[in-house]
């Protein structure tokens, strides 16, 4: 019987029995009715000052935030699990259990007056998309809840509660949706639950918490109700958003999750846009991996990666739009240009350094607007938020005089609510609202009167100590404060004698007494009242304020937008002095041509005495596919991904590391890198490269960029050449892009000769003796050789085996008949008749020509056969 229970019974109970009479108490049973709604969160249960995790939660708290395990009836052969964390340090611990991936649900206390005892209601939700507050994430990031839905077209929709950015979009297929996810890098995900076991969905779902919901979570009716409850409008057109079914679904759901599920207050939200995948660059998420743009390859944070180097941004809002505009760069020349021009106009200031300055004093006027209007600002930070608008005019009337920036805010909006504030507030107000001192003097006579009470009341305590110190002769006398018995009068033990008759005594230390007398409970009276009065006064001043200045917060929000964007164009101006770039030229044409170009990190991390190489590098229309040869280490993987660095530089509207840059923009960017250089673990890595070149030759248009580097290596040679050589063809043939082809496989080279648009060019070496010196530089027409040899010896490796490879190389090129016989079948495979160059092998065909079976007897026949290997030998067929 007990079996069955159990086995039914939620995991959450661990190894307590459902039955267990430890779980019969009423305060058990208000647990466990709670965690029955939030069965997946950890519970935070509220008693007195600590928070209270039991049963499961407590052993699994326990373990990740390394605290003591305890139980709550320890004589019980059936113990019930239980681990608390104080109150205060709520915080520290969520922030610990949000990066476990716990979800966690708070459930506060409250005295139930009809039942005379303390009740508990889940009060808030914590998870990785919706953060406690705005201090528990990253200021640089953008912290994004998002939606999945549909049955194709899919809808998707983003959150960011920490700023109430929100925004949708819809687009035909999951594989699109998932990779937009991916692009914004979602800390969270609602999803229909139907499309949680589609495999194209594996990758957002993989180190990622997701909520799976059902149909009624996206049904559109009511999706536009909490719209337009939380955007405070009647209808929705004004946003634009009438007829996008899914994406309103998935944006509904969102509501739904941080507002009912979660319990946030949404009064920040106060705008949805849409957006349109077709206006951007698109990048894959192996394309942004293997091009380091916002994330490293190996490790984590943003060092050595695009978004590390570009990041001279002054503020936190202009750092979350950086990243913002790195993965989603422009498609738009006209925006390109505009952005160019405002670094320009920049570049051309003298106090853009200035600029600068005035940025770094501003808040995070966007986290600061959250905290307002989610009630949840202290004085301080909005005395801080008020200091931050006063630079605003500073800053706007730097930028407004170019021509780079338009959509001008008027320079003085914000500054009737910093003047509001600042008439307000005391310059430093404490983090505190009921402890008084934030109020400034002339704002309340009441409150003067009240402060100056009280602190007359501290003037006369100050002035009775002095006074009785004189009149009783208690040198040491002191007149002290505690809260038990306020204000008192402190002896010490050698001066117990002199103390007055009517003084009365309170209490005896081990080395003093302490006495009142009614004089000085009558100032004490003053003191405290007056502080009391004066407290709750202020804190009442303090929350209307913040009430008035919570009505401002849409201009709050765009002030920051704005902000942001000057911010940005701070730091590509930064950047572009910094590391030397230069503008380049946008246009729509299938050419691109780079003069000197550089790959932006590797040039600043150059071991010390050694300079980056520069090279130049061109497309047109008749040359789109670059076949790139050269040994290992030559530099093949670097020129490559410079290439595509500087196109993605140039359509974010960036300057671009080198000497001068024409750009015919690019639709797509596909860099994949062929299996044995990717270091990703897990998946058949050759499997994961044939998917994702599968994937190129399906997406990418005329207009892309496809870098492809050393594909097919990850199988046996003539597999892999085989695979890379029909695919060079598709790209060549059918796909048109722009492609630079690296491989090592120099036999490839021969493409040329029958394909228009294919050039080869190589990465330089010299070889002397032997050894190989790499030059770096981009050279015309093919390598001949591999040098493999060459680098293992460049490499350390001991020289009698260098010795041994080069023997066996030579062997393996003289007599390899399986080698050469498969080489030659390949390229008949592939070679046009007429294009068979070797001389010998004309004369080979004409003697085969002259050969009749028919007439020959035995003997001929075994001399023609003679006759035939030598000719082979000789000419090395
Ligand atoms: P490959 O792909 O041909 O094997 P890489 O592009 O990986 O070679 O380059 C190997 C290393 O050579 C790089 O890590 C870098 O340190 C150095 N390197 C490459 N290109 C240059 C250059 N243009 N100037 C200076 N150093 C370079
Ligand atoms: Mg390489």
């Amino acid at each position: 019987m007990i079996e069955r229970m159990n086995s039914v019974k939620p995991p959450w109970y661990g190894d307590v029995a459902i039955d267990s009479p430890a779980l019969k108490t009423p305060m058990m049973k208000q647990f466990i009715e709670l965690k029955n709604k939030v069965p997946d969160a950890l519970l935070l249960f509220r008693m007195g000052d600590f928070y209270e995790l039991f049963l499961q939660d407590a052993v699994d708290a326990a373990e990740a935030l390394e605290l003591t395990l305890t139980s709550r009836n320890k004589k019980d052969p059936n113990p019930v699990p239980m681990a608390g964390i104080p109150y205060h340090a709520l915080e520290n611990y969520l922030t610990k259990l949000v990066e476990e991936n716990f979800k966690i649900a708070i459930a506060e206390q409250e005295e139930d007056p009809e039942q005379k005892m303390m009740v508990r209601k889940i009060t808030r939700l914590v998870t990785a998309g919706i953060p406690w507050d705005s201090d528990m994430v990253e200021a640089d990031e953008s912290c994004w809840l998002g939606a999945l839905c549909g049955t194709g077209p899919f809808g998707l929709a983003f959150l960011d509660v920490s700023t109430g950015e929100f925004v949708m979009t819809q687009v035909k297929s999951l594989l699109e949706a998932t990779a937009e996810l991916l692009r914004m890098d979602v800390r969270e995900i609602i999803i229909h639950n139907r499309l949680i076991n589609e495999p194209i969905c594996y990758p957002i779902l993989k180190n990622r918490p997701n909520y799976p919901a059902t149909a009624s979570w996206f049904d559109e009716r009511s999706a536009k109700h909490s719209l337009r409850q939380v955007l405070n409008v009647q209808d929705l057109n004004a946003f634009g958003i009438n007829d996008q079914r899914w994406a309103i679904g998935a944006a509904g759901a969102v509501i739904s999750y941080a507002r009912d599920t979660a319990m946030v207050d949404l009064s920040h939200i106060n705008r949805l846009n849409y957006y349109h995948l077709g206006s951007q660059m698109v990048m894959d998420e192996s394309t942004r991996r293997n091009l380091e743009v916002v994330q490293p390859l190996r490790g984590t944070g943003k060092k050595g990666t695009l978004l590390g180097l570009l990041d001279k941004t002054c503020t936190a809002m202009g750092a979350r739009l950086l990243r913002q505009w790195l993965i989603s760069p422009l498609l738009d020349i006209e925006k390109i240009e505009r952005r160019q021009q405002a670094v320009s106009d920049l570049l051309e200031m003298s106090r853009r350094r200035q600029l600068r300055e005035y940025l770094r004093q501003v808040y995070d006027l966007e986290r600061l607007s959250t905290k307002l209007a989610q009630k949840k600002i202290n004085p301080r930070e909005l005395r801080a938020l008020s200091n931050s608008l006063q630079i605003l005019p500073d800053i706007f009337s730097i930028t407004a005089d170019l021509s780079g920036f338009v959509d001008q805010q008027p320079r003085s909006l914000g500054q009737e609510i910093a003047e509001h504030i600042q008439q307000i507030l005391v310059e430093e107000p404490p983090t505190s609202l009921t402890d008084g001192n934030i109020i400034a003097k002339g704002n309340s006579d009441e409150l003067d009167e009240l402060v100056l009470l009280s602190e007359e009341g501290i003037t006369a305590i100050a002035k009775m100590e002095e006074e009785q110190r004189i009149a009783t002769g208690i040198t040491s006398l002191k007149i002290k404060y505690n809260r038990v018995f306020g204000y008192f009068l402190e002896v010490t033990n050698t001066h117990r004698d002199k103390a007055p008759k009517d003084w009365i005594r309170k209490q005896t230390l081990s080395n003093a007494e302490r006495y009142i007398t009614p004089e000085l409970k009558e100032f004490e009276e003053k003191i405290l009242g007056a502080g009391e009065r004066r407290k709750a006064i202020e804190h009442a001043m303090y929350v209307e304020l913040r009430t008035a200045v919570a009505e401002q917060i849409v201009v709050l929000q765009e002030l920051a937008k704005r902000v942001a964007h000057i911010d940005c164009i701070s730091c590509l101006a930064e950047v572009a002095v910094q590391y030397r770039y230069v503008r380049p030229s946008v246009d729509q044409s299938m050419n691109m041509y780079i003069k000197e170009a550089r790959h932006p990190v590797i040039e600043q991390n150059m071991p010390s005495g050694e300079a980056f190489v520069p090279n130049d590098i061109s497309f047109t229309n008749d040359r789109r596919l670059i076949m790139l040869t050269g040994p290992n280490m030559a530099g093949k993987s670097t020129i490559m991904r410079q290439v595509a660095l500087i196109a993605l530089l140039a359509q974010i509207g960036s300057y671009v590391p080198a000497k001068k840059a024409q750009i015919g923009l690019f639709d797509r960017i596909f860099v994949r890198v062929g299996a044995s250089d990717d270091l990703t673990q897990g998946r058949s890595t050759f499997m994961v490269e044939m998917s994702e070149t599968a994937f190129i030759l399906h997406n990418a248009t005329e207009s892309s960029l496809i870098l492809l580097d050393e594909i097919g290596r990850g199988t046996s040679t003539f597999d892999g050449l085989s695979i890379a050589w029909a695919v060079a063809e598709a790209v060549h043939d059918s796909i048109t892009a722009r492609c630079i082809f690296a491989t090592h496989y120099h036999e490839m080279t021969v493409l040329t000769a029958q394909k228009q648009r294919i050039i080869n060019l190589h990465v330089a070496i010299s070889e002397s003796k032997g050894d190989i010196v790499f030059l770096r530089t981009l050279q015309e027409g093919a390598t001949g050789k591999s040098y493999g040899i060459q680098c293992a010896k460049l490499a350390g490796m001991p020289r009698n085996v260098i010795k041994r490879a080069k023997e066996l190389l030579k062997d393996l090129e003289r007599s390899d008949p399986t080698v050469q016989i498969d080489q030659m079948n390949l390229f008949d495979a592939i070679l046009e008749p007429n294009e068979k160059k070797s001389e010998g092998f004309d004369e080979f065909m004409s003697m085969l020509d002259n050969l009749d079976p028919d007439t020959m007897t035995p003997r001929d026949a075994l001399d023609a056969l003679y006759s035939i290997k030598d000719f082979k030998r000789q000419h090395g067929l």
